[in-house]
C-alpha cells in the first residue's frame, strides 16, 4: 500500500533547454496511479520548473537552510520555496554532508525547520565504502536515521533515501539484495523505534547508479519503495525508470 516514489536529482546539472526537454518527457508520461514522480531541478530553475510540469509532478529543491529569513548568504528558506509552490526538498544528501560538510545535527535542523512549515522532506542517508568495508554500514545509517527521525512530527511528509555514497555517480550500483538488506534494517529500526504503521507506510527508496538496466530488478525488492536518481534522470532512461512501477 506504499506508492512509489520516483524522484530525478539533477545536482548542478542542466539548462533551461535541456530542462524543458526533460519535462516534455514527463508531461507526456501517463503514471499518476502508479507512481510519485518528483524532479529537482537546481535551484535557479525550480521556479520554471513549477510552472512547465502538468499535474501531478512535483517539484524539490536540493537543499534547503534551517530558517526562514536573514543574513545566510546564498541560503535559500524553506518558506522561499514554499511561497513559490514547491512542496520538496531533499536534505542531507551526502555531497552535501561530504562536500559541504554537513553534519547529523546540522541536517537534522533543517529537516526540523522544513517540516515545521509543512514541506515534505526526502532524507538522504547511506555509508561510504570504508565503512561498508568496515561492516559498519547499519552502525552509520542508522545514526544518521536517528539524528533525523528525532526530528520528525509527521512521517507522512518524509521520504527515506538509501544512498550508498561508493554506489553514487560511480556506476557501482548497489546488488538488490544489498538494497533490501538496508531496507529492511531501516524499516525495522522504524518499526522498533517510532511505530509500525510508520514503518510500513514510509517510503524507503534506493539510490545511486539507478539506471534503465538495473531499476526493473532493483524495484522488485519489498522493500525498495522507489529510487532517487541522479545522473539517469537527465535524460530519457528516465522514463524506462518510471515505468518499472506502472
Ligand atoms: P547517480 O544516480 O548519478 O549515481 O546519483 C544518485 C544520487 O546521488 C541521487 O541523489
Amino acid at each position: 500500500n506504499r506508492k512509489p516514489f520516483v524522484g530525478g536529482n539533477f545536482k548542478m546539472n542542466g539548462s533551461k533547454t535541456m530542462l524543458k526537454e526533460i519535462i516534455d518527457r514527463l508531461n507526456a508520461l501517463k503514471c499518476d496511479d502508479h507512481v510519485e514522480v518528483v524532479i529537482a531541478p537546481p535551484t535557479l530553475f525550480l521556479d520554471l520548473a513549477h510552472r512547465s510540469v502538468r499535474e501531478g509532478i512535483s517539484i524539490a529543491a536540493q537543499n534547503a537552510f534551517n530558517c526562514s529569513k536573514g543574513a545566510y548568504t546564498g541560503e535559500v528558506s524553506p518558506e522561499q520555496l514554499k511561497d513559490l509552490g514547491i512542496d520538496w526538498v531533499i536534505l542531507g544528501h551526502s555531497e552535501r554532508r561530504e562536500i559541504f560538510k554537513e553534519s547529523d545535527e546540522f541536517v537534522a535542523s533543517k529537516v526540523a525547520h522544513a517540516l515545521n512549515v509543512d514541506m515534505k522532506v526526502i532524507a538522504c542517508i547511506g555509508e561510504k565504502l570504508e565503512e561498508r568495508e568496515s561492516e559498519k554500514t547499519e552502525e552509520v545509517v542508522i545514526r544518521q536515521l536517528k539524528s533525523i527521525s528525532e526530528k520528525v512530527n509527521n512521517w507522512r511528509n518524509v521520504v527515506i533515501a538509501y544512498e550508498p555514497v561508493w554506489a553514487i555517480g560511480t556506476g557501482k550500483v548497489a546488488t538488490p539484495q544489498q538494497a533490501q538488506e538496508v531496507h529492511l534494517i531501516i524499516r525495522n529500526w522504524l518499526a522498533k523505534n517510532v511505530s509500525q504503521q510508520v514503518a510500513q507506510d514510509t517510503r524507503i527508496i534506493y539510490g545511486g547508479s539507478v539506471n534503465d538496466k538495473n531499476s526493473s530488478e532493483l524495484a522488485k525488492q519489498p522493500d525498495v519503495d522507489g529510487f532517487l536518481v541522479g545522473g539517469a534522470s537527465l535524460t530519457e532512461k528516465f522514463i524506462t525508470i518510471i515505468s518499472c512501477f506502472v
